[in-house]
């Protein structure tokens, strides 16, 4: 069995932590450097559930995309929720590594994945990171379409390829429009608005897009309309666990080490329930109750 310094030694190689960003916080945050690593779970959230699922399934070593502590602590106490996460892993000898920002800008990377899982074709890093000479890292990526789709079958895609959340899939823009190139981001994407618009594609699929930028973006029309498709931040990150695990497992066949590796299907989006409006419209209000203000039975 490798000790969780060679397992590490791999993952640094994948995702190295100087292609985080600066405000990033990656790396080994709980683990002996020297403990025998058997098994291993990916998951998108370091949360008491995850956590709870590593002890379960007898898992020596925990790899997730978001990071425990982002911007530090004076306490690890269990009377924290992730002071409670940091004491479970330890008192279970779990080690816990995380691949945030350097996991989105690999190579292959977070959106590739996404673009996997809705069979896009990549064409190009949204962003490209200027040290990669190849031309293949960065944010985003901008893909092509097979057969051109319309919004709302591109959407009906993506709910169907992504695994399920409350949220679904939101779309703003015109749901009949013809997509043949879309740019992705897996996790928020809203800071990637300038480069969409400049790559030219037909939509944008990314998470959290908010009232203001997004009403914005789709009011300008500059160049041409772009529809947005908006999906559940969990979701749209999920993929990459499946692809960071055929990544360990083919190293691990590699150096013949037998790890099992695993990924977690427990949906960690913070959203948990969704209901459809069913109250019209107030630009179109039903037969009769235009004139009437709206009653408690309403
Ligand atoms: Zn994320």
């Amino acid at each position: 069995m490798p000790l969780l310094s060679d397992v590490i030694a791999e993952l640094e190689n994948l995702w190295p932590a100087g292609r985080a960003e600066s405000w990033d916080a990656v790396g080994t945050v709980v683990g002996d450097p020297d403990q025998e690593v058997g098994r291993v779970l990916f998951a998108v959230d370091p949360v008491q559930e995850i956590a709870d699922e590593a002890v379960k399934l007898g898992a020596d070593l925990l790899v997730t995309h978001h990071p425990l502590y982002l911007r530090g602590t004076t306490t690890v106490a269990a009377s924290t929720f992730k002071g409670r996460v940091v004491h479970t892993l330890i008192k279970n000898d779990i080690a816990l590594h995380v691949a945030h920002t350097n996991a989105d800008t690999a190579d292959p990377g977070v959106s590739d994945a996404l673009a996997g899982a809705l069979d896009l074709r990549v064409v190009r890093p949204l962003v490209p990171d200027p040290t990669d000479p190849a031309g293949r890292r960065g944010l985003g990526r901008v893909c092509e379409l097979d057969h051109p789709l319309t919004v709302r079958e591109l959407a009906a895609r993506a709910a169907e390829r992504l695994p399920a959340t409350a949220q679904g899939i939101r779309v703003a823009g015109d749901p009949e429009a013809q997509v043949r190139t879309v740019a992705v981001s897996g996790g928020s994407g809203d800071s990637l608005f300038e480069a969409v618009r400049a790559a030219g594609v037909d939509a944008f699929l990314t998470a959290d897009l908010r009232h203001h930028p997004a009403s914005e973006f789709t009011a300008d029309r500059s160049r041409g309309p772009v529809a947005l498709l908006d999906a559940a931040h969990w979701a749209t990150e999920w993929p990459w666990c499946e692809l960071a695990a055929a990544q360990l497992d083919e190293i691990s066949d590699r150096h013949g080490w037998g790890l099992r590796v695993h990924v977690s299907t427990t949906v960690t989006d913070p959203w948990t329930a969704h209901a459809a409006s069913v109250r019209p419209s107030p630009a179109v209000p039903p037969p009769g109750s235009a004139t009437r203000a709206p009653s408690a039975t309403d």
